[in-house]
């Protein structure tokens, strides 16, 4: 079956409003809880969590110690003490980091699993009214329509701009078709370039370049600007503390707060830019019909952080979210998506001979290889992960020219990246590493 999201702009009204800020508050704290209660379990009894003690302990919280958590829909409760244990869980088996607490200065979000009505307005008009248990029927923006599609799980969020979003993912209730061989003929690599968004190399010899969006380097430019002005809009006065000593005190002012605000609004725009081109060029590579394989490589975005260049201009295309979408829309079409190991030479190798070149440095963007061959850097890069499958395979069965791989290499999680979780609603990673664990 395919997932897919769509996300929609709410108005609620000040009761609606006062209900969905409980709701993210009770379901904060749930989540909240069940990290500390995993932790105690684990860090005190040295035991593993069982999910379903959980739920069976919010049954009862809620009727004892915290009545107050009956005023909000339970199964959105419930959903909270559930991704709390599946973010223990992949602590555990190393797939993430310790999951950390929510904050209620962060983006806000509840999930409701069931029970959640769009209705879309008889007219052409775009509004309608989205019903959420417990908080009733909200006014929407429903920009766009579906009928067939069942609602798998609804998000709601709150973005630090204060505005309220739905996201709704669907489900198509058809089942994924099987995953197709691996050959040279239908495989391309994709390298994510620091000028370039991203560089595709197709089967048929073609190299094609995505480029960032316009409009996301300006708004990147005034996220840049706004951070400036917000640095000395501080207001900073010295004061002494009960010992004598003099201490800083920062104070922000309305001027700042205005700013901060400003910011807030930025970062929103630059995440809806971003995810929408995102789509977009995903769609476009996973309906390219000469490829049904695609490589990328596996981001290590803990080593990439020494090089700050690098890491900002990755993070800066969102180059993990873009994958993730890849990864999802691909299986959906019975294609795949390897993850070239991240100590192969994808740009130090010359893709015509196979030589390493070791003293190729970032700053070098063309370089030619001793066999005289020329190579524009991320070019090469994607030609050489085109090439990694059956480079792999050579390796392991000392053969020289395999025309096809059998073995399907399994989906691996990219999802570990923080910024790729960040805008990727929690159950379509959900679904994504349901689907990894199955190939795995
Ligand atoms: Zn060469």
């Amino acid at each position: 079956m395919t997932y897919k999201p769509i996300r929609y702009h709410l108005y609620p009204n000040d009761a609606q409003r006062d209900m969905l800020m409980r709701h993210f508050g009770s379901t904060r704290w749930v989540y909240n809880r069940y990290i500390s209660e995993a932790d105690r379990l684990y860090f005190e009894l040295g035991q593993y969590i069982k999910r379903d003690e959980f739920i069976v302990d919010l049954a009862r919280l809620k009727k004892t110690e915290f009545p107050w958590l009956a005023e909000v829909n339970s199964q959105s409760l419930q959903m909270a003490a559930r991704n709390a244990a599946t973010a223990y869980e992949r602590f555990f088996k190393g797939l993430a980091k310790h999951p950390r607490f929510k904050s209620k200065h962060s983006k806000q979000s509840f999930q409701c699993p069931q029970h959640v009505k769009v209705l879309f307005n008889e007219s052409s008009s775009k509004y309608g009214r989205i019903v959420l248990p417990k908080i009733g029927s909200v006014k929407a923006k429903l920009h766009r329509r579906f009928q067939d599609e069942r609602i798998k799980t609804v998000t709601i969020t709150m973005e630090p701009s204060g505005k309220f979003y739905a996201s709704v993912l669907l489900d198509d209730g058809k089942p994924n078709p099987q995953t197709d061989v691996i050959t040279k003929e239908r495989t391309a690599g994709i390298d994510a370039g620091i000028k370039k968004a991203l560089v595709v190399y197709y089967p048929d010899s073609t190299t094609q370049y995505f480029a960032n969006p316009h409009v996301l380097e300006k708004q990147l430019q005034a996220i840049q600007k706004l951070n400036k002005i917000l640095s000395r809009k501080h207001v900073v006065s010295v004061e002494k503390d009960e010992n004598g000593k003099e201490r800083k005190i920062r104070h922000e002012s309305r001027g700042y707060q205005r700013v901060k605000h400003r910011l807030a609004l930025v970062h929103e725009k630059v995440r809806h830019i971003r995810q929408d081109y995102a789509h977009q060029i995903t769609h476009r590579l996973a309906n390219e019909s000469q490829v049904t394989t695609y490589v990328v490589e596996d981001l290590n975005l803990k080593g990439m952080v020494k090089n700050h260049k690098l890491a900002r201009a990755l993070a800066d295309v969102g180059i993990g979210q873009l994958y993730n979408f890849l990864a999802y829309k691909l299986e959906a079409r019975g294609k795949n998506l390897i993850y070239a190991d991240r100590f192969f030479p994808s740009s130090k190798r010359c893709s015509a001979c196979g030589r390493i070149h070791q003293g190729l440095t970032l700053k070098d963007r063309e370089w030619t290889c001793i066999c005289g061959q020329q190579h524009e850097r991320d070019e090469n890069a994607a030609i050489n992960l085109a090439q990694y499958p059956f480079w792999e395979e050579n390796r392991r069965e000392g053969r020289d020219d395999p025309k096809s791989v059998k073995s399907s290499p399994r989906v691996k999680d990219v999802g570990a990246s923080a910024l790729a979780k960040e805008v990727l609603q929690a159950e379509v990673l959900g679904s994504l590493e349901a689907s990894a664990f199955r190939q795995g």
